[in-house]
């Protein structure tokens, strides 16, 4: 007889970062397999839902919560971060100023929300439109430190229009949920 249980976790993720950096482009890239330039602005929150079968014992699912349109406030509120285990970071690597902001998203995110032990939550830097850059990021040290430096478990170059490292970003994130669940 079995006695297979299989585990099931409902995780809810934030993805934040300045006006234009990408995030619903990686939600809806990530979710629903789709990339477009005609997008639609929304203002409110957006949530979508991804299913993952982590391994033959565990069903994960991510509900992802996109900020629309309440970038440009700088901050968002505690019920937003509420209960939230793990975060993305986004900047635009064509735009250094998305990048300058990277650390006020931080710091708003850390003073919102914290695990039940009080510690940070996981939170992975985006460096989103790479497909943008004539060179990659991928062995930029200074990145490595920054986010050493900064409490980020990992970073990566992503592109939501040619997909890539969408999913390796998202593995990541959830690996170092699991660590810490
Ligand atoms: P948000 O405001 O952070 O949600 O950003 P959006 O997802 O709305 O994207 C802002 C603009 O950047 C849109 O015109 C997107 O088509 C474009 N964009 C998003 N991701 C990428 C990417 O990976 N590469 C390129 N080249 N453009 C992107
Ligand atoms: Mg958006």
């Amino acid at each position: 007889q079995s006695t297979y249980k299989p585990k099931d976790h409902l995780y809810k993720i934030l993805v934040i970062g300045d006006l234009g950096t990408g995030k619903t482009s990686i939600i809806k890239r990530y979710v629903h397999r789709f990339f477009t330039q005609h997008y639609r602005a929304t203002i409110g929150v957006d949530f979508a839902l991804k299913v993952l079968n982590w391994d033959e014992n565990t069903l994960i699912r991510l509900q992802l919560w996109d900020i629309a349109g309440q970038e440009r406030y700088g901050n968002m509120t505690r019920v937003y971060y509420k209960e939230a285990v793990g975060a993305f970071i986004v900047f635009d690597v064509t735009r250094k100023n998305t990048f300058d902001s990277v650390i006020n998203w931080k710091t708003d995110l850390d003073s919102k929300v914290q695990l039940p032990d009080g510690s940070p939550i996981p939170c992975v830097l985006l460096a989103n439109k790479c497909d943008q850059l004539r060179e990659s990021l991928t062995s930029n040290k200074a990145l490595d430190d920054y986010c050493r430096e900064n409490g980020f478990t990992a970073w990566f170059e992503t592109s939501a229009k040619d997909n890539i490292n969408i999913d390796e970003a998202a593995k990541s994130l959830v690996e170092t949920i699991l660590e810490q669940d």
